[in-house]
């Protein structure tokens, strides 16, 4: 007697499953086959030294009678799982998800994303992944899921003619609704005007959300702010810092003083324009640029001030760079009781961007910017 595969995936020859450090094995619920996967992990473990997590394993059965259920528990020394089966806390099931099942997963996204301090870019990602879901199921054939779709779903019927029956799942029914949707404004060329194949990037644009682009984020995104500085700078606009004062708001911290002055609240407003450490960083970055930083509100400063465009994004990029700086030895000072002086780390700051800038393309400069430009990289030595 061999190993028997199980019903659905018989006809891929498909066992087992692998995410990050999870592993599915599937199995035809017989003697036999169970068998053989618990003398593959003995083999396994024996070869490696590894050994399976008893404690966070389970196994699943249907269709299984009592008898060689209580046998297999008892020779593999598993404990049985309640179905629906869960991963990451959510049932794995074929029909719709409610919220109440996606909460605990939903909760920790959240979370993470409220750190981070960003707002609504999921529908992004979903849009990016619906478009690549639907350029996949035509060039990745030997994709696991592909196979799945074709040898379960589609059944030999072409895929662009497919349309769910009732009883298919929620996202089988999504996946076909954005797969008509694209049908359709392919056909009416409302997506690739010139003719063009599908690509992803198009079929993303496509399905994003789109909106008007914000006062600051030509401030935030230039050639000559480094990303880094840009990141830290775009949630420094959205006013998503997670500052003491924030923090404290939202019942997450007792002490709000700032971290780095330890005599004022530790707001938005304090710790990148009042703190006595950024006041002489600005003070020294502005010495070295010819300019008054702006004293508090950086916005209205940056809609108001003048110079060349070229002159403006150089200006942006040093004081995204200021921003990354001040958050960046306000963490050490916080995690590591580390803080650099301020003017060194305006030195330090000055020959970081230095180096930037010396390597990007200058050949749009007109002969004042290039001299404005030279005098920028000769002082502040
Ligand atoms: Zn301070």
């Amino acid at each position: 007697m061999g190993f028997k595969f199980y019903l659905l995936s018989s006809s891929m020859r498909l066992s087992y499953l692998m995410f990050a450090d999870d592993i599915l094995l599937f199995s035809k619920g017989d003697a036999s086959s169970m068998m053989i996967i618990i003398r593959t992990f003995s083999t396994f473990s024996a070869t490696s030294g590894l050994r399976m997590s008893k404690g966070k394993s389970n196994v699943y059965f249907n269709g299984v009678s009592e008898a060689l259920k209580a046998d297999f528990l008892q020779v593999s020394g598993l404990v049985e799982g309640r179905l629906p089966f869960r991963y990451l806390e959510v049932p794995i099931k074929t029909t719709r998800l409610n919220a109440q099942d996606c909460k605990p997963l939903f909760d920790k996204i959240m979370a993470r994303i409220r750190i981070l301090g960003i707002g609504n870019c999921h529908m992004q990602e979903v849009a990016w992944i619906c478009s690549s879901v639907v350029r996949w199921i035509y060039t990745k054939p030997d994709l696991l899921w592909v196979k799945w779709v074709s040898n379960i779903y589609l059944r030999g019927s072409a895929w662009q003619d497919y349309s769910p029956s009732t009883n298919s799942s929620w996202y089988q029914r999504k996946i076909c609704q954005v797969k008509d949707d694209f049908h359709q404004a392919y056909q009416q060329q409302n997506w690739v005007p010139n003719g063009n194949g599908y690509t992803i990037s198009n079929g993303y644009e496509f399905l994003r959300l789109k909106s008007h682009d914000v006062p600051w984020s030509g401030f935030v995104w230039n050639v000559w702010t480094i990303p880094k500085h840009g990141f830290i700078a775009w949630i420094y606009h959205h006013g998503n810092m997670n500052t003491k004062s924030k923090l404290h708001r939202l019942g997450i911290r007792e002490d709000s003083t700032c971290c780095i002055c330890g005599i004022a609240e530790e707001t938005m407003e304090h710790l990148f324009f009042d703190c006595p450490y950024s006041k002489c960083l600005l003070l020294c970055m502005g010495a070295w640029m010819g300019i008054n930083f702006p004293v508090n509100n950086l916005l209205t400063w940056r809609l108001g001030r003048s110079g060349s465009q070229v002159q403006k994004e150089i200006l942006d990029a040093a004081i995204n760079a200021c921003i990354y700086n001040i958050w960046h030895q306000r963490n050490r000072s916080k995690h590591e009781l580390v803080l650099v002086r301020p003017n060194k780390l305006a030195r330090l700051i000055m020959e970081e961007l230095k180096m930037i800038f010396r390597g990007l393309d200058r050949r749009n400069l007109n002969r004042r910017e290039e001299d404005w430009f030279q005098e920028l990289l000769r002082r502040g030595s």
